[in-house]
């Protein structure tokens, strides 16, 4: 059965609660299998003005890239995200970052996400969970982490908030 990580962001309201709520909507979708702590990260640009919640999660489902593409995009919608300026805020953000070690690359859907590399707020999650994870290039996670320009802008959300209560 397909197994996807995929990459939970929110700068919008209750942000803990928003990246717990999109968990329990992904646990319908399959079996979250996996996920790592909160993260709280600068925004990216200056689109976004407030500071994003960050997880990463693995999920064992029976849907295939392009159907799991929509059902995350309808759990988006019904969050009430309205999509704006690229990097703004938005109440959840769900991307897929790995495919079961395979590659995909349409207009629509590009896997592994084409801008995961640069990315600290999506690797560093990543690696709590898989740092050994070996991408398409055959770089680990920890390996490209080595080559970010940001890594502190990304930072463990406080233990007592990293519990789902
Ligand atoms: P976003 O602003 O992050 O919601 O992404 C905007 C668009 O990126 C989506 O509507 C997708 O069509 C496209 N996209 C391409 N690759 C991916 C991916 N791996 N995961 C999620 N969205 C993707």
């Amino acid at each position: 059965m397909p197994e996807y990580w995929l990459s939970l962001g929110s700068n919008l309201g209750n942000r803990k609660t928003n990246l717990f709520r999109a968990l329990k909507q992904l646990n319908s979708l399959g079996t979250v299998l996996k996920r790592s702590s909160v993260y709280e990260t600068k925004p990216v640009g200056t689109a976004a003005r407030h500071n994003f919640l960050n997880m990463a999660c693995k999920l064992r489902t029976q849907l295939q890239p392009f159907r799991l593409l929509r059902k995350l995009k309808q759990i988006e919608t019904e969050f009430g995200r309205i999509r704006t300026e690229r990097w703004g805020n938005r109440i959840i953000d769900l991307d897929i970052i790995y495919w079961n070690g395979k590659e995909l690359h349409t207009n629509i859907l590009t896997i592994p996400h084409h801008l995961m590399e640069n990315r600290a707020f999506v690797l560093i999650p990543l690696a709590e969970c898989c740092a050994d994870l070996i991408n398409h290039q055959g770089k680990s996670i920890k390996e490209l982490m080595g080559k970010l320009s940001d890594p502190n802008d990304v930072r463990l959300y406080k233990r007592s908030e990293n519990s789902q209560t």
